[in-house]
């Protein structure tokens, strides 16, 4: 990169409480599990972290409940170098926390979002400034839709591009997607979107540029990704060869790096070769913040 292009992610941050056991308890039943692990989640926190290790001057926007978790939280932005002074702490809520049991193959997950359910179209109006002088605006949607809103028109009218990712994906209204400058569906996102479960991409497409999306990037896992504008053919990136270990947080990882490039001045295709390249790797590793790549990781991958 030649220059530190300023990122702001506006989104959630999570804890991850994973218990493993033999088997499910039963309600009203006691059981002793194997193991306990924690993991630093929530997509906002995730793409945060991917695009600092990738050289950004990256700002986080989000919530926090005042306990050990926000704590925890908060501590591993700042380790990762990421601005955490626009960090809201909510003493009257918990952080975002995913209860994840794992037993039998199989898992049961309950996410209390906490603090991330509390973030105010308020509180980003408020931060309008830190907003109109960033090169680029990350979102998602783990945080109320009325905040993302609120963050996307402050963008726009100060000519800041946007990249949303659309996950958990709802469907938008037309007016949010029209001021959106790329929108970042994986392909199930994009069936939520259009509202049409069809497997025929090129009609899903049009159905984004006809809801008001200008520039689709569609992720498509190990099929790599594709990439739509109106009035031109979609481009297929494949995806690159790597051994996969865990996908977990691939997504987060091609988002930063795309809005990384992106707020660099590189062209959409640099861009997505550069976020393929960074989320293949991402996957070589256990973990969805461990396995997030570094810059000199990515270059050297891409030579
Ligand atoms: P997640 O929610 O697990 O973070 P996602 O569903 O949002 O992921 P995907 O479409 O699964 O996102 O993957 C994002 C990108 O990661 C893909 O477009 C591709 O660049 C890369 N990727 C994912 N799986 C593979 C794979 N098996 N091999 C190489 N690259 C992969």
């Amino acid at each position: 990169m030649q220059r530190k292009p300023k990122v702001t992610v506006i989104g959630s941050a999570n804890v991850d409480l994973v218990i493993e056991t033999d088997r499910f308890p039963s309600p009203g039943e006691t059981i002793l599990g194997n193991t306990f692990h924690q993991f630093l989640g929530g997509k906002g926190a995730n793409q945060a972290v991917a695009a600092s290790r990738l050289g950004a001057d990256v700002t986080f926007i989000g919530s926090v409940g005042e306990d050990i978790f926000g704590q925890q939280i908060v501590d591993n932005l700042r380790k990762e170098k990421v601005n955490v002074e626009h960090v809201l702490t909510i003493p009257t809520v918990s952080s975002g926390i995913a209860n994840i049991q794992v037993a039998e193959n199989d898992n049961i997950i309950t996410v209390i979002p906490g603090a991330n359910a509390n973030l105010t179209e308020e509180y980003i109006q408020s931060l309008s400034a830190v907003i109109v002088a960033s090169d680029i605006v990350v979102l998602q949607l783990e945080i109320p839709l009325e905040a993302v809103t609120i963050a996307i028109e402050i963008a726009d009218k100060g000519n800041v591009p946007v990249i949303l990712n659309p996950a958990p994906a709802v469907p938008l209204p037309e007016d949010l997607l029209r001021k959106v400058t790329f929108i970042t569906p994986n392909e199930t996102e994009m069936a939520i979107l259009t509202s049409n479960a069809g497997q025929d991409f090129s009609v899903l497409f049009q159905q984004m540029f006809a809801l008001g999306s200008k520039s689709v990037v569609m992720t498509y896992g190990k099929h790599g990704v594709i990439y739509g504008e109106r009035q031109r053919e979609l481009q297929n990136y494949p995806a690159l060869t790597v051994q996969a270990i865990d996908t977990t947080g691939a997504g987060d990882t091609f988002n930063a790096a795309f809005a990384v490039c992106i707020a660099c001045g590189k062209s959409v295709e640099e861009a997505i070769v550069y976020a393929n390249a960074a989320a293949a790797l991402s996957i070589t590793k256990l973990g969805a913040q461990t396995g997030m790549p570094t810059e000199d990781e990515v270059n050297r991958f891409l030579k």
